[in-house]
């Protein structure tokens, strides 16, 4: 007799254009665990019932995206713990394990922009601007402060969400460089050396491009947390002037290995993920 697949999946509200499914599916075939990861499409009336219910429901894990990863903290029944270092410090989770009757939360953004980041430049010592002070800037900022960048400038068209991401890091590094700006003039990007798009911005067609050619500078890297499209007008202008860029297939990516070993315990099998990734981007360009 088969038995029924343990269930893991993606909680958001909404959750239509995940890949994670694909990239966990094939991770559990990889290394052959019946295991299944599905999309929980949860409205935020329903949110404390759902978490409630998981262990009933036969729900193992999950990765929490917009508009639930901070929120999830507010459910005084969700432990975080020395080994949820990141997102005791972040105050936002994106995994959540289902162990012994309780519900343990995780930040796997953070350590996952930063093993992808460090594949593509050394942060130590970079003078940063960020475009974005949302939830996954959050993750950005830290891990741009403890690989001891040299400066950051913040902008949000909500000076209160950059504030209070300066002050996040200024309780967490001492007097450290970092300052909410006015407007994206004031980032002053010729003199910076790592420009890094947090916002949503560059994920519809009809988005303009926060920024113009003559910010530009050969010395910049452009990383854009967006990876579908492959290419954002910000990419894509990076491009045309031969300034090195990167889009965050690699965040997500990373994010899901480190989720997926906290899932089953297991190293997961990153070709597979990476190329399961791939293929999900393929489709969406046809
Ligand atoms: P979020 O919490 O909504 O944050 C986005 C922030 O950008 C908000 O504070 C928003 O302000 C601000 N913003 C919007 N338009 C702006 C503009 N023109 N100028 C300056 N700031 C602007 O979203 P998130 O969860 O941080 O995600 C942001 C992006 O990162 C999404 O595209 C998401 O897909 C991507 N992401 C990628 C990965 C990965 O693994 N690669 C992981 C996480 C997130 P308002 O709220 O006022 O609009």
């Amino acid at each position: 007799m088969s038995q029924t697949p343990l269930a893991f999946g993606l909680l958001g509200f909404p959750v239509k254009h995940s890949f994670s499914p694909a990239m966990h599916n094939a991770a559990f075939k990889e290394l052959g665990i019946n295991a299944e990861y599905k999309l929980f499409e949860i409205k935020p009336e329903k949110l404390q019932n759902f978490l409630l219910s998981l262990e009933e429901k036969g729900i193992k894990g999950l990765n929490v995206t917009i508009p639930y990863k901070e929120k999830v903290l507010n459910s005084d029944f969700i432990e975080i713990d020395e080994e949820s270092f990141y997102a005791r410090k972040i105050g936002a989770v994106n995994t959540i394990i289902v162990k012994n009757g309780k519900l343990k939360a995780f930040n796997t953004d953070m350590p996952g922009f930063s093993r992808h980041l460090k594949e593509n430049i050394s942060p130590v010592g970079k003078k940063v601007a960020v475009l974005g002070a949302g939830g996954a800037a959050k993750a950005v900022v830290y891990c741009l402060a403890e690989n001891k960048v040299k400066e950051i400038a913040i902008y949000d068209i909500d000076k209160i969400k950059s504030q209070n991401i300066v002050s996040l890091i200024k309780s967490s590094f001492n007097d450290f460089p970092i300052s909410a700006v006015n407007g994206i003039e004031a980032l002053r990007i010729q003199e910076k050396e790592l420009l890094i798009n947090t916002t949503p911005i560059g994920m519809k067609p009809s988005d303009p491009c926060l920024i113009t050619e003559k910010m530009l500078h050969r010395n910049l890297f452009i990383y854009d947390l967006i990876y579908n499209p492959q290419e954002t007008k910000l990419l894509a202008l990076a491009n045309k002037a031969q300034v090195k860029n990167s889009n965050g297939l690699g965040m997500l990516l990373y994010q899901g290995v480190l989720s997926f070993t906290h899932f089953t315990g297991k190293k997961a099998p990153v070709e597979t993920m990476r190329q399961a990734l791939k293929k999900e981007l393929e489709k969406c360009r046809k």
